[in-house]
């Protein structure tokens, strides 16, 4: 669930001020944000990748420069600049080595063209990295030391921190949470990495559409057969909504859902032991605030409870992340931060 964005005026800001960028394959976000995460202005367009990643580091730059004009202060008043990008990543080089989205790109120094268009050093850091840090500084887990953070979207995406650690890996691969076995055997669902039985392949969008369309094919009652049969284009969106309708088909789909990400989360919960487990994204189907939302997670819990120890089970939180989609651009402030040694 997304909070109001709410822009705190320069006055009360706290030095130093940090501008953090989530690039993304159809938007752009941009925030700079206080000492203290908060945030005193904002900005969004379109990625445009066909334009190529050199208009793009040029429009981010701009988009900084930006900022600083929106909040009243000049851009030398920005310490560091983050930017959050899809990966997999050649962090050490500050390039993106594949990006489905974003033909063309790999290779690109993305990061520091970025820091030559806006003259700021730039951290370089997967997105999903980015909205964990986000999620750890300022929100739902910002009580918490350390935190396994979930993205539901198009794909499943993972973020890990664990005190001041952003788990990056000797590769630039460490916390790719979606990409955890979930099932070993040689039919396994393929995961869009092209690799079997990956999370991803089973508790992503995607996957929920496509058992959707699977369970579907003979014909069937219900909710969902009845939208589809109208003409309804088969989202996690409808499938949620008509699983809150009470259609047992929908509710079923997303049950399977929440099973096949508790399998994931108590693999991960095994690997770090976090004190928060955090679902994000854009499938949480209303989060608390929607009796469907509320559904999905006590069926995550109570699946994680069946799989993991009495003292993880007792003592783990597992919950819905807070900043919706703002957490990637706060978050890669935030490691623009850290990477300058603020704690
Ligand atoms: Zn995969």
């Amino acid at each position: 669930m997304t909070a109001p964005r709410t822009l705190l005026p320069v006055e009360q800001a706290v030095g130093p001020l940090y501008a953090g960028v989530d690039l993304g394959g159809t938007n752009i976000k941009a925030t700079l944000v206080d000492d203290r995460g908060r945030m005193l202005s904002f900005h969004t367009e379109r990625t445009c990748p066909e334009r190529g990643p050199e208009d793009a580091a040029a429009r981010m730059g701009r988009s900084v420069q930006l900022l600083a004009e929106q909040a009243g202060v000049a851009i030398t008043g920005i310490a560091a600049v983050g930017l959050g990008s899809p990966g997999p990543l050649d962090i050490p080089r500050g390039t993106i080595v594949r990006a489905g989205n974003l033909v063309g790109w790999d290779g690109f120094p993305l990061r520091d063209r970025l820091s030559t268009h806006c003259g700021l050093p730039v951290t370089f850091a997967n997105d999903a990295n980015a909205a964990a840090y986000g999620e750890f500084w300022v929100g739902a887990a910002r009580d918490h030391d350390s935190l396994v953070l979930l993205t539901l979207g198009t794909g499943v995406g993972g973020g890990i921190i664990i005190g001041d650690i952003n788990v990056e890996g000797a590769h630039s691969h460490g916390s790719e949470c979606g990409h955890i076995i979930v099932d070993q055997a040689d039919t396994a669902r393929m995961c869009p990495c092209g690799l079997r039985g990956h999370l991803e392949a089973y508790a992503s969008a995607k996957s929920l559409v496509a058992r959707a369309v699977e369970a579907l094919a003979g014909g069937g009652t219900g909710g969902l057969a009845e939208a589809v049969a109208a003409g309804e284009q088969l989202t996690p969106i409808v499938i949620g909504r008509e699983a809150a309708r009470g259609d047992p088909l929908a509710m079923h789909l997303l049950m399977e859902t929440a099973r096949w990400l508790a399998v994931g989360i108590v693999s991960l919960m095994h690997a770090v032991d976090p004190e928060a487990v955090m679902l994000g994204g854009g499938m949480t189907f209303g989060g608390t605030a929607a009796p469907v939302g509320r559904e999905f997670l006590a069926r995550v819990v109570t699946e994680v409870h069946r799989r993991t120890f009495p003292v993880l089970a007792a003592s783990t939180v597992i919950g819905y992340a807070s900043l919706g989609g703002d957490a990637g651009a706060i978050g890669a402030a935030g490691l623009a931060r850290l990477a300058a040694g603020r704690r």
